[in-house]
């Protein structure tokens, strides 16, 4: 079990799309805040993807609700929004965008304070942008003392490869939020309304299942970091 005490800041936590990083580790940084961890976010697409046949919410006003639900879901777990950064990178197309320059928007996004803590999505969670958002963090993570990959869609989608394997030398942790960091953690992401059936004119746009919301806020939530500082993170 990882012990949220454990982790130093600053803390960073990275979502591909607005909602991930309340969906994968909502009830940990709920406890980080609790623990007056100083916590920022930084948003990789601006998930204005979800619902392409919608004429009320087309891309660019679908973005703009998004980066507020996005705010409104992390005040919920404690973080301000002041302390988040949205790079606005096409949803969907995460693979496709220059390595280079999404290396120097993330140093840019950290110059200010760099992190002791990162969040990331899984390498392999099944998604795409999620992958392509680990693969533009890999050539950063050296610099970062304590790296923890967290999962969103793991349970729900993947395929046996999707899992750690034994030469990546990585442990699996797993914390478990407490009932009040569990409500925070539902608050957060009922903030997502755009992805939770308020958009009514796209058949084809995209709803988070209730089942798999259902998970994410009462199973715990699981991380995998590397072997060599498992240890460190774990209550004796
Ligand atoms: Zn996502």
């Amino acid at each position: 079990m990882l012990d949220p005490q454990r982790l130093p800041g600053p803390v960073w936590v990275v979502a591909p799309h607005p909602d991930d990083e309340a969906l994968g580790c909502g009830g940990l940084l709920s406890a980080l805040s609790e623990l007056g961890r100083e916590i920022h976010a930084l948003l990789m697409t601006d998930g204005g993807a979800s619902h392409p046949n919608s004429a009320r919410f087309p891309g660019p006003i679908l973005a703009q609700q998004r980066l507020g639900e996005w705010r409104s879901g992390l005040g919920a777990l404690g973080v301000a929004a002041q302390q988040s950064v949205s790079l606005g990178l096409a949803d969907g197309d995460l693979i496709r965008c220059s390595p280079l320059s999404v290396r120097h928007a993330i140093e840019q996004a950290w110059a200010p304070t760099s992190p002791a803590t990162l969040l990331l999505p899984w390498r392999r969670d099944p998604h795409t942008d999620h992958r392509a958002c680990w693969l533009h963090f890999e050539p950063l993570l050296a610099q970062v003392p304590y790296v923890l990959e967290y999962t969103v869609w793991l349970p729900e989608r993947s395929q046996p490869a999707d899992w750690p394997r034994p030469e990546e030398q990585l442990s699996e942790l797993f914390f478990q939020p407490t009932t009040s960091q569990q409500d925070r953690k539902a608050a957060a992401i009922a903030m997502h309304r755009s992805q939770l059936g308020m958009i009514d004119d796209d058949p084809f746009g995209f709803v988070l299942p209730d089942d798999m919301v259902q998970r994410a806020v009462k199973e715990p939530e699981r991380f995998f970091v590397s072997s060599t500082v498992a240890h460190v993170l774990t209550a004796p």
